[in-house]
């Protein structure tokens, strides 16, 4: 899944805030151009804890759908 037109300067992780340009992002393939390898309908998240956490917080909170 690709998103397009995105701009990828604004993204940041929604549980670390980690920018999506800096070192440790996980891209989709890998490739920083096909955007973020992890993402929900709160925004993207880094990498894979980030994005285990994410669901287990949301799970917790009951807002994941
Ligand atoms: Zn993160």
């Amino acid at each position: 899944m690709q998103i397009p037109h995105i701009e990828l300067d604004q993204f940041h992780c929604v549980e670390c805030n980690k920018h999506f340009t800096d070192k440790g992002f996980n891209y989709y393939s890998g490739n920083i151009e096909y955007g973020p390898a992890y993402f929900s309908d709160e925004g993207v998240l880094c990498s894979p804890q980030c994005a285990l956490d994410h669901f287990q917080r949301r799970t917790r909170e009951g807002t994941l759908k």
